[in-house]
């Protein structure tokens, strides 16, 4: 049966979706092939060149799929059996990446760091140096933990030592400042379903002239980097991508380029700000430390004695609110709210943390 009421979405990910983009799921159909469809995607790499901030000559669209599927888009392209890499992990999403680069063939070696604090650079740089390092991967907002790695700082050491720097940019892209061009980033992936506050199912890529130079022999068909292009430049049949995802994530880059990126990532800190006093009104903590958080996505430390699971529970049956258990080592430890594209609000912080108040009293 389809859903016949609203649920407002603050876990992490996806997040709510705009009453414009939800009508555009139900613009008249068109084909995979058809010049509307086609001139639609033509304007939506350029939105994703300047979404990304990506440098001339780089090669952006969106792969058919979640954000995993842009993981694997990016890896499959760029590593390989003799490529030696450096993956960051301090996370659940930075295990994944990690894991991908080695089913792909590349040599990896693991930069570990606690989970719920920012890797140390400095380690990062180390591992680098020790070589062979020809690719370093890091996830800049690690959505298990609310923390921001500083990806800016390891892509200088990645870019001394003449290696590439792929960066995971699924909870940050359109919520947070991410600038490849200026942070010498060569790959980057990202989803449809959080800051940019379209649904699921397309994933924004970038390939800088650096990375596109350097790319392997792609072992998989459906992410290969040369038929994409094929497809999304030269307009030549690959896949039947899906014509309503393409409307949804092109209005809701066009509501991203409306606000303006800058003014978007403004409003996702204050809204952060905003759910931090709140909570702190309640007796709640974040467990990143303040200079580490990311401003999407909050990992809130579940009090002693609390049954996490029955908090959730009462906030979707009582509240229609949905919010995130925790990953891994985190699981009963932490709850995650997401405040990420139209669902950064300050309305939906006070809707959250009064739901919070009600569940515990
Ligand atoms: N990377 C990060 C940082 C994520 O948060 C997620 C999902 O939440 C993924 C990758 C995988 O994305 P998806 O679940 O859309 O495949």
């Amino acid at each position: 049966m389809l859903p016949t009421t609203d649920r407002l979405l603050l876990g992490p990910g996806p997040s709510p979706v705009s009453k414009r983009v939800l009508a555009s799921l139900t613009t008249p159909m068109r084909s995979h092939l058809d010049p509307d469809l086609l001139a639609m995607m033509d304007d939506m790499r350029e939105r994703l060149a300047r979404a990304f901030h990506a440098p001339e000559g780089s090669l952006c669209f969106a792969v058919s799929g979640t954000g995993s599927s842009g993981m694997e888009a990016v890896v499959a392209n760029l590593a390989g059996p003799g490529k030696h890499a450096v993956a960051v992990v301090n996370g659940y999403f930075g295990d994944r990446l990690a894991s991908m680069l080695s089913r792909y063939g590349a040599t990896v070696t693991r930069v570990d760091g606690e989970w719920g604090k920012a890797i140390d650079p400095a380690a990062v740089g180390r591992a680098i140096e020790a070589g062979p390092c020809d690719l370093v991967a890091v996830v800049h907002a690690e959505t298990s933990t609310g923390v921001r790695n500083p990806i800016e700082a390891i892509s200088r050491t990645a870019r001394a030592n003449d290696a590439l720097t792929i960066v995971d940019a699924v909870t940050s892209l359109g919520a947070m400042p991410l600038d490849l061009t200026a942070a010498g980033i060569d790959a980057a992936y990202s989803c449809s379903q959080k800051g940019l506050g379209a649904p699921s199912g397309l994933a924004p890529v970038a390939f800088t002239p650096r990375a596109i130079e350097r790319r392997v022999p792609c072992r998989s068909f459906y992410f290969d980097l040369g038929l994409l292009e094929d497809y999304w430049v030269r307009r030549k049949y690959h896949h039947t991508i899906s014509a309503p995802l393409i409307y949804a994530l092109h209005t809701a880059l066009t509501e991203v380029e409306e606000e303006g990126l800058k003014s978007r990532w403004h409003r996702h800190e204050a809204v952060h700000h905003g759910l931090v006093e709140a909570l702190e009104r309640l007796s709640l903590s974040l467990l990143p430390p303040d200079a580490d958080r990311l401003w999407s996505l909050n990992a809130v430390r579940v009090p002693d004695g609390t049954d996490e699971a029955a908090v959730r529970k009462h906030l979707l049956q009582r509240h229609n609110i949905e919010i995130g258990a925790g990953l891994g080592p985190l699981a009963g430890k932490i709850w995650r709210i997401g405040l990420m594209g139209s669902g950064a609000t300050i309305e939906n912080v006070v809707r959250v943390t009064q739901a919070l108040g009600d569940a515990r009293t």
